[in-house]
């Protein structure tokens, strides 16, 4: 008999009838001869939802209750689908993060789990049920609830697939895997079959949402393979795992988008020693993201710093590095900019493929789209362009790497 963990994402529990199409799929995997943890997200829009009625109370919502909010959602989705599956004549159980045994940091709304204790959820399977885990929370070992993330739900399926040493992760969403670019965006895209974790995490943390960052990185740390499909059909879908010699001969696997970046250029920085470390060590201590970053050569003895980041950590930033360039030099100015978005080409075979980056930046040239800063990792090209243009950017780049064929 083999344990399998099935997550369904919001869409796919988005409604009653959704909610009784995933009662009907688990227990159709678990009259097939398998013991079946599910994991479920929220309905999709609660979680905004709830966001959005927090900042009606308050501006700045409290971080531990915030959480205490956020974490009903996943809440009413567990209940109502271990409530599906016995009214189909089922057996299921409902077991919150905490229920669980999901053991996190305190880090409200982003907390890293620290260990799971699934004594409870194989006690529950023995038992003969369908165990339905809600996504995207856990709780500290002083007893508060925490949250995951954004995307949370997918970093629980994959850390109790791992706790549990189940035979098979499936993450079920609302297309059938991973395609070379969001389908939603560039209509001739290609479902991946296979993708390496190292391709995945990059595509992940370069705007695909279709997997959380956090998640992959899990995997691929503790060897966790997965697959991605459909929860409303029964395609193949992608398989995530370990790089193998044959992955290599594609040489871009997909592109991304990140949407909503924004860029923040520091000038006249004397150019000495431990300036750049200063200005982002604001940054740092005030907990934001940064991505990009360019360093310019020093022209008279200044040097002048960009870089980019998500737009909504506009204001704290610009309020972060004023404190801190006061200090360096009065001559320091900060200017910021919104309205760019990061388009990123992945692939493992670029290592050993040379001309990648002239075949991106020419193809972006002809289409007349400008490109405003480039950063480069083994695996990754990425170009910071006008927001205007960032939908054309991506379908650009998916064509001039022939994405849209059969490899
Ligand atoms: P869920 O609610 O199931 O977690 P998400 O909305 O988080 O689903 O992720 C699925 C969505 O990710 C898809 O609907 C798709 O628009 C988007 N997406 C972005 N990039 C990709 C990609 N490369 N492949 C597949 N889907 C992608
Ligand atoms: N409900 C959470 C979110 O919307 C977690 C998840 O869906 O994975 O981000
Ligand atoms: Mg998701």
């Amino acid at each position: 008999m083999a344990t399998i963990v099935q997550k369904y994402g919001g869409t796919s529990v988005g409604n009653p009838e959704r909610i009784k199409n995933v009662a009907r799929r688990v227990l159709e995997t678990q009259r097939a001869g398998n013991s079946v943890v599910v994991i479920v997200s929220a309905m999709s829009g609660v979680t905004d939802g709830l966001i959005k009625l927090a900042r009606e109370v308050s501006e700045e919502p409290v971080e531990r209750e915030m959480d205490v909010l956020l974490a009903t959602g996943e809440q009413t989705t567990i209940a109502l689908l271990a409530m599906a599956v016995t009214a189909m004549g089922g057996k299921a159980v409902s077991c919150t993060g905490a229920q669980a045994g999901i053991v996190t940091d305190d880090v409200h709304s982003k907390a890293r789990i620290h260990n799971i204790t699934p004594g409870e959820v194989n006690r529950m399977l023995d038992d003969g049920n369908i165990v339905v885990v809600a996504g995207f929370q856990g709780i500290t070992s002083s007893g508060r609830i925490t949250t995951l993330g954004r995307g949370g739900s997918d970093l629980t399926a994959i850390a109790l697939a791992a706790a549990i040493k189940a035979d098979l992760c499936q993450i079920f969403t609302d297309v059938d895997g991973v395609y070379t670019a969001d389908p939603r965006l560039v209509p001739d895209a290609r479902k991946i079959p296979v993708i390496s974790y190292e391709e995945m995490l990059e595509m992940a943390s370069s705007g695909s949402k279709v997997m959380q960052s956090r998640s992959v990185e899990f995997a691929n740390k503790f060897g966790v393979p997965f697959e991605v499909r459909n929860s409303m059909n029964n395609n193949p879908g992608t398989l995530v795992t370990m790089e193998n010699s044959s992955m290599e001969s594609v040489v871009i696997r997909g592109v991304s988008l990140e949407k909503d970046q924004a860029k923040i250029t520091i000038t006249a920085i004397p150019d000495q020693p431990g300036n750049a470390a200063q200005v982002l060590k604001a940054i740092g201590d005030a907990n934001l993201n940064i991505d990009m970053i360019i360093q310019n050569t020093s022209r008279e003895g200044e040097a002048r710093i960009s870089f980019t980041l998500h737009k909504s950590d506009l204001k704290k930033a610009q309020a972060a590095l004023g404190a801190a360039a006061k200090s360096i030099s009065d001559k320091v100015q900060i200017t910021a900019q919104d309205g760019i978005a990061k388009v990123s080409a992945v692939g493992i075979g670029m290592r050993s493929h040379s001309g990648v980056a002239a075949q991106m930046f020419g193809a972006l040239g002809e289409a007349g789209i400008n490109i405003d800063m480039i950063s480069t990792s083994e695996i990754k090209i990425a170009v910071i362009v006008d927001e205007k243009d960032q939908e054309n950017a991506v379908r650009t780049v998916h064509r001039a790497f022939r994405l849209h064929e059969a490899p």
